[in-house]
């Protein structure tokens, strides 16, 4: 069986990849970065959907630090970039090389993200992203867009039977 580490952005556009992997024999471990969250409660109340999501599905999620002094250090100067602009790109970079340090702490030889389930990201430019810091990092990237067949309308059902939080922003202060 082989191992993935997949970055989890948020329970809701966990709750396809999880089990659409576990049914293809994948062994997945989760990954929340969060430090891109503002505010606290509200990444506080976004880890909480996603233990329910995690216990429903039986995987281990691991829990970065949470440190958005880290992360607004890390976006600085691109805090008035529009969503989807060069602020986001290097969020993405951000939290997916946290994911990456995770895997290869972890032992897993692949790497996968949640975030191209949205219809508001650039699936393209995160599995770019995603490729270039699994190949730095000695992991193979799976290269995939979640929100084909339907994947984003069948995360919006699958949250909602599991009642789980489903937040009306991106995360950031600046999406807020
Ligand atoms: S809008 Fe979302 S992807 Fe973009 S910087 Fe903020 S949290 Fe990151």
């Amino acid at each position: 069986m082989k191992s993935i580490l997949l970055h989890i952005c948020c329970a809701p556009d966990g709750s396809i990849p999880i089990p659409d992997l576990q049914a293809e024999g994948w062994n997945v471990t989760g990954f929340f970065y969060g430090s891109n969250i503002h505010p606290q409660e509200e990444y506080v109340r976004r880890l909480e959907a996603l233990n329910i999501l995690a216990s429903h599905c039986g995987i281990s999620c691991v829990v970065g630090n949470y440190e958005p002094e880290e992360w607004l250090d890390g976006v600085r100067g691109l805090e008035a970039e529009p969503e989807g602009g060069k602020r986001c790109e290097r969020c993405f970079t951000l939290q997916l090389e946290a994911s990456a340090r995770e895997a290869v702490r972890l032992g897993c030889e692949w790497l996968c993200t949640t975030l191209t389930i949205s219809p508001h990201k650039n699936a393209a430019l995160i599995n770019a992203i995603g490729q270039d810091i699994a190949q730095r990092f000695g992991l193979q990237w799976e290269n995939r867009i979640w929100r084909k067949k339907d994947g984003f309308l069948r995360s919006v059902k699958a949250s909602r039977e599991l009642g789980l939080y489903r937040q009306n922003y991106c995360g950031c202060i600046f999406s807020a």
